[in-house]
């Protein structure tokens, strides 16, 4: 990851004068003022505090130590109604001596829910256009994989609400661009960065944003989970439904396809994502559950499919890449046309 730079990583800087660090009454009165000023209007209960401290004498230096650091707290905590925790703060002071600067860093919320997604133009996460790589082509929209992102919709909401300066979005696993997410949604955590708010009315966030976004997105079950939830969120292994639309070259005799039966499946990387993943052979499985004819060249499939399963390359058979597959079973080319994630079991 990108390192932050100070802007980001902090959540705002006031300058202070003072120069005299030997004046240590003035220097804490300042100090106060400065830190109340940024903890202005911003929801936490428990603080710690960092200083980085001027190059001066060494003797110099341990006298203004021990004259600042545990009055500060002091007087924070009797000023402001803080109590000071360093294992656990909602908010981290930083007196930077050399620059003339206090900044503050307010802890990240994760708020954990289910999302589901009705469009086929709209993405889970923002992506830059890998052809023009941002700068915008006739492939893309303003060097946009997709317009909206999930993630995008998500922070027009989320970010004014909590008065938050950024958010990042992490799924369980994910979905391309022009395939719905049904059922009960996708398992996701946003890390909203730098919120001055954090006492949420979790149903009125998530009744918010399912208005706005009325027939693109909606969302559910929206939690506050520790941070530790991110890992276990990304990790999780998922079973899935899919309904898919499946067109074939020429007519087809359905019954070849045997439902309700475990298929194993070998599956080496697809060509299409060959340049961003390991070329593996990796084994799944994948059972068909139902089929609907459409006409005499295309039918409805519901399937379910292991963790991991690339359903496109199941019903194509990616050039025998993916075997079996829709195409070898039914001895015609086939392609998905259409693809729904109807449920994350
Ligand atoms: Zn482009």
């Amino acid at each position: 990851m990108r390192r932050q730079n100070r802007k980001e990583e902090y959540h705002s800087l006031v300058e202070f004068e003072f120069n005299d660090f030997l004046d240590p009454k003035a220097l804490i009165s300042e100090l106060i003022a400065k830190i109340g000023d940024l903890a202005k209007n911003k929801e936490f209960d428990t603080f710690a505090i960092g200083f980085s401290w001027p190059k001066i004498s060494e003797e110099e230096l341990l006298e203004l130590k021990k004259s600042v650091q545990y009055k500060l707290i002091a007087e924070i905590e009797s000023k402001y109604d803080k109590k000071v925790d360093f294992e656990a703060y909602g908010a981290y002071f930083l007196v930077d001596f050399n620059k003339k600067e206090v900044l503050l860093r307010l802890k990240s919320l994760f708020v954990k829910g289910n999302y589901c997604k009705f469009s086929r133009k709209i993405a889970q996460t923002t992506h830059f256009c890998r052809r023009c790589r941002g700068k915008g082509c006739n492939g893309c929209t303003n060097g946009l994989e997709s317009e909206e992102s999930v993630e995008q919709l998500l922070a027009l909401v989320f970010l004014p609400e909590l008065a938050a300066m950024q958010l990042k979005f992490h799924g369980a696993g994910r979905e391309d661009v022009d395939v719905l997410m049904l059922g009960k949604g996708r398992p996701f955590i946003v890390e909203i960065l730098q919120p001055e708010i954090r006492s949420l009315d979790l149903e009125k966030l998530c009744e918010k944003v399912n208005k706005k976004f009325e027939g693109k997105i909606s969302i559910n079950s929206l939690e506050i989970v520790p941070k530790s939830e991110v890992a276990i969120v990304k990790n999780n292994v998922h079973e899935k439904i899919y309904l898919a639309i499946v067109s074939c070259e020429s007519m087809i005799e359905i019954k070849k396809l045997v439902l309700n039966k475990k298929i194993n499946v070998s599956q080496r990387t697809p060509e299409r994502v060959e340049k961003r993943r390991a070329d593996l052979v990796r084994e799944k499985w994948v059972t068909l559950l139902k089929t609907n004819p459409i006409n005499e060249k295309e039918f409805e499939l519901e399937l379910k499919t292991a963790h991991g399963t690339y359903v496109k390359e199941f019903i194509s058979g990616d050039n025998e890449r993916s075997t079996p597959s829709i195409s070898s079973m039914l001895e015609v080319k086939c392609v998905c046309k259409q693809l729904d994630v109807l449920e994350i079991c």
